[in-house]
């Protein structure tokens, strides 16, 4: 052992080897981060000197140059990787959830590379405000009086709470005390902003007297949260915007809705759900609404809180307009993305989101038969076409199952877990799903772009199986 400890080369000795030099170069780096390449690598081989079957110095040395490769190439590839999705989850939360439409992309890449006036006045040679470059856009999408842009829907939560229900009451269905995600409650949020939490009701049923008998003097808003991402079927009763808005105002309380996800686009009418369009609660009477930028909107992530202009004007002006505020690029690509609701559905259909959700069994199909076609090639692996069923994901519509098709993998030599932990360590990383001990990807929502890359990665597993 000590013996072997001595044939480790000494990383001065090593910093003169040409090939580690070459890295050195190639990756143009500081000195300083490389020789830390070469430290981790002699240590790593130290400590696992005995376990490797080497003997020789210079077999030592070709390990430790081959470790200190994989480390540069490791830390020069982006943290930040694209994956393929073949769960058929439109709003993957673990996958960054929306993505953007390639006009949207152009616009972020535009307000990232030069400067913009984002807080300048082009009219009138003034400071202007970010607050306004897209108001008006969210006031047509809303029909809302006004509007401002948050950090995400969360901070949206807080940032209404925190500033019109510090100290006061405010009154919540316990039907809608919602944990999202596992990191988002609506009572610890609620905590956080220092609002008093009444709750009231059943988690089945909330009549409309459990709100009128819950209101007095300290009350300030009544807030409905839209229950996103589970439902509850049977024997239940909530109350509607419809009577939830006049309630509040005849107590000269502040109606306001979590809407979460918050639709523009009416996807009932396409059978789709029962997500209501924020539209219809504005125009109900709420006073403010808020949802996110990256659920069904399918833009950047934010939150959009929408409503009445007393009540905007008032945030705007709050000190925490200024610590949750988005930048330029946020703004870009969410004017890009809301512009498409605006144009109507032609425009829609570059974004992936609605593209995605809106997707035919019989579309997706074609897809799977693209593959197939040319997926037969890859030995020990074998593919059937099947349909599946897709879900929207991000918390959204949990009932709603979209029709899709997809295709089951087998293997004589691997089992579903050893195939789907070849494919998540394939570059781009390919994510499906698991199911009665099948491997299974959805290709709802694999582009067609992405079908040769799937069935390369099939290949490289195959070849590396033979
Ligand atoms: C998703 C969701 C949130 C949190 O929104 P983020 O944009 O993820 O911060 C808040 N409320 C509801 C009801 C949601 O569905």
């Amino acid at each position: 052992m000590e013996d072997l400890l001595r044939k480790l080369p000494p990383v001065h000795e090593l910093q003169r080897e040409s090939s580690l030099l070459s890295i050195l170069d190639k990756h143009a780096v500081t000195k300083k981060l490389w020789t830390s390449w070469i430290q981790r690598a002699v240590d790593e081989v130290r400590k696992e000197i005995q376990s490797l079957s080497y003997n020789g110095p210079h077999e030592l040395k070709m390990e430790i140059i081959s470790r200190v490769q994989g480390i540069a190439e490791t830390w020069a590839s982006p943290r930040l990787q694209r994956v393929i999705n073949g769960t058929g989850t439109v709003i993957h939360t673990n996958l960054g959830r929306a993505r953007l439409s390639d006009q949207a992309v152009k616009q972020v890449s535009t307000a990232a590379r030069h400067f913009t006036n984002l807080e300048f006045d082009l009219e009138k040679s003034t400071r202007g405000s970010r607050h306004t470059i897209i108001e008006d856009l969210i006031r047509e999408v809303t029909g809302a009086e006004a509007a401002i842009v948050v950090n995400n829907n969360a901070a949206a939560v807080y940032f209404v709470l925190r500033t019109f229900t510090k100290n006061r009451k405010v009154i919540v269905s316990r039907g809608e005390l919602v944990e999202i995600g596992g990191s988002f409650r609506v009572s610890s949020i609620m905590e956080e902003s220092d609002a008093i939490l009444t709750e009231i009701g059943t988690t089945n049923k909330t009549h409309y007297t459990d709100y009128l008998q819950a209101i007095d003097d300290e009350t300030r808003m009544i807030m409905k949260v839209h229950t996103s991402n589970f439902f509850i079927k049977g024997f239940t009763e909530s109350q509607s915007s419809k009577v939830l808005a006049p309630l509040a105002k005849e107590n000269d309380l502040i109606y306001y809705e979590d809407l979460g996800s918050g639709s523009l686009y009416d996807y009932r009418a396409s059978g789709i759900g029962t997500e209501p369009v924020v539209k219809e609660v504005v125009h109900d009477g709420a006073d403010l609404v808020s949802f996110s930028g990256d659920k069904l909107l399918g833009g950047p992530q934010a939150g959009i809180i929408a409503g009445k202009k007393q009540w905007i004007d008032i945030l705007k002006k709050h000190q925490l307009a200024r610590v949750l505020r988005v930048d330029k690029m946020t703004l870009a690509a969410l004017e890009s993305t809301l512009k498409d609701y605006l144009k109507g559905e032609e425009a829609l259909q570059t974004n992936p989101v609605w593209r995605d959700i809106k997707k035919t069994q019989e579309e997706i199909k074609t897809k799977v038969d693209k593959f197939l076609n040319s997926a037969d090639s890859c030995h020990g692996i074998h593919f059937e076409g099947r349909p599946c069923i897709s879900k929207v994901g991000g918390g959204t519509m949990p009932d709603v199952e979209l029709a899709s098709y997809g295709v089951a993998v087998y293997s004589e030599n691997m089992t579903a877990g050893e195939l789907e932990r070849s494919l998540r360590r394939q570059r781009p990383a390919i994510i499906g799903r698991i199911m009665d001990e099948t491997f299974y990807l959805d290709f709802r929502t694999i582009g067609d772009s992405e079908i040769e890359e799937t069935i390369s990665a099939f290949q490289q597993i195959s070849d590396y199986m033979s």
